[in-house]
């Protein structure tokens, strides 16, 4: 037989749905991949009722329903400060996902390097390789995920088409800073360069940050492709509704590359995106305060049992290093360590190595979600206590030492 294509024999199944597939045959607690365990909002799940009753059951308009495209254009005006034309502006995708592979293929030739800071999420390596564009990562410096503007000065060069820009990012939960954003600015209007942000998690923060926009900032409308979904705002990470906004003769080519690749994002669910989009700003208000206690609780979990957690400014994440609790483990590595993890403590978590180019640098974290119910986070700190805390006590009195 003919060998398969040379690109996807570089591609490794996906370690965050891979660990969703282990957690669910141990019947385990998935606090690895970020989809939320309790209910949808009420009101968006009749509005997509509503609408398959209303018969929105047919192909959409292919590069989106007009009603959403303008509500999208409202709430970007709004919230990020973004001022778009829904009639030329903006591409309705399959989620986020897609909004991203469509977005690269539109802009990228073979040859073109494209800048991702690391950790990254991990669908922007493959999305990189489906582009042909050849990915240079610029590390984002632990513990607080600071960005080194020399190294990342360094990383610009004639061949740079754009660089990627997730914020409040996954998985460190950093909130990139206006400072911080405008001198990425700088460099792209330097170096010709497009920015391509990735703002799912944008109403997901914590303390005092606040999300800003790249395509907010002057000089940058026209070279800023900004991405987003309905998926973690509203819940609804199985919906498959997202969007670019870009200047119109970037999404004329983001909407050939979309309508070949998928034709359309649900007609019945673009509907119901609609009434989600329109929600007050007390939703808002309520999803930060869940996701806030949410936090303040697991970082508070992983504390007491001997990680040591990142707190992020965003996003639902914590990545955690392992170096003290990998010996109770017994695990060697993190790929070692959360398998298991489950199979000690039923709790599911993604290995670090899998958000970086080079695993090693991964090899003492690991990610955990906490985008679920207070049930759900109560279970895995029971369950946590009781293992860790056994085995804390069990070395300490083989050292010797008094026990906890
Ligand atoms: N963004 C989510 C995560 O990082 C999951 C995305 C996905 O699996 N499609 O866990």
């Amino acid at each position: 037989m003919k060998p398969l294509a040379r690109i996807t024999e570089t591609f490794t199944e996906s370690v965050i749905r891979e660990m969703t597939r282990i957690c669910d045959e141990a019947g385990g607690y998935n606090l690895s991949q970020g989809f939320p365990d309790f209910d949808s909002p009420p009101e968006i799940k009749e509005a997509a009722i509503r609408a398959i009753r209303e018969n929105w059951n047919q192909y959409p308009v292919t590069f989106g329903e007009p009603e959403l495209r303008e509500a999208i254009a409202a709430k970007a005006f709004g919230y990020n400060g973004i001022a778009c034309n829904p009639e030329t502006d903006i591409t309705v995708t399959c989620g986020a996902t897609e909004a991203m592979i469509a977005t690269l293929k539109a802009i990228v030739n073979p040859g073109d390097e494209i800048i991702v800071f690391e950790p990254f999420y991990e669908n922007y390596g493959p999305d990189g390789i489906l582009s042909g564009a050849t990915p240079r990562y610029v590390t984002l410096h632990a513990p607080d995920w600071r960005i080194d503007f020399k190294e990342l000065a360094n990383a610009f060069n004639e061949r740079t088409k754009a660089i990627i820009i997730n914020t409040p990012n996954n998985p460190t939960g950093k909130v990139f800073s206006k400072d911080e954003l405008e001198q990425i600015a700088s460099l792209c209007t330097k170096w010709d360069v497009y920015a391509v942000t990735d703002e799912i998690y944008e109403h997901i923060l914590y303390d005092d940050a606040k999300h800003v926009s790249m395509g907010a900032l002057p000089g940058m409308e026209d070279r800023t492709i900004t991405i987003n979904s309905i998926s973690k705002t509203y819940s609804v990470t199985g919906w498959r509704v997202g969007w670019a906004i870009a200047e119109k003769s970037i999404t004329s080519r983001i909407r050939k590359v979309h309508d070949f690749l998928t034709v359309g994002a649900p007609t019945p669910l673009q509907h119901a995106a609609v009434t989600a989009l329109q929600f007050d700003n007390s939703y808002y208000a309520e999803l930060q305060q869940h996701y806030g206690k949410a936090r303040t609780m697991m970082y508070g979990v992983l504390s007491e049992c001997g990680f040591l957690p990142s707190l992020p400014d965003g996003a639902y994440y914590i990545i955690a290093d392992i170096s003290e609790v990998a010996p109770l483990v017994g695990s060697v590595n993190d790929v070692d360590f959360s398998k298991k993890l489950i199979e000690k403590t039923g709790v599911a978590t993604v290995p670090g190595s899998s958000f970086y180019s080079k695993p090693d640098m991964g090899r003492n974290q690991v990610r955990f979600c906490y985008c679920k119910k207070q049930e759900t986070l109560d279970a895995v700190a029971t369950s946590f206590n009781d293992f860790f805390r056994m085995h804390a006590n069990e070395s300490v009195q083989s050292s010797g030492m008094t026990a906890l």
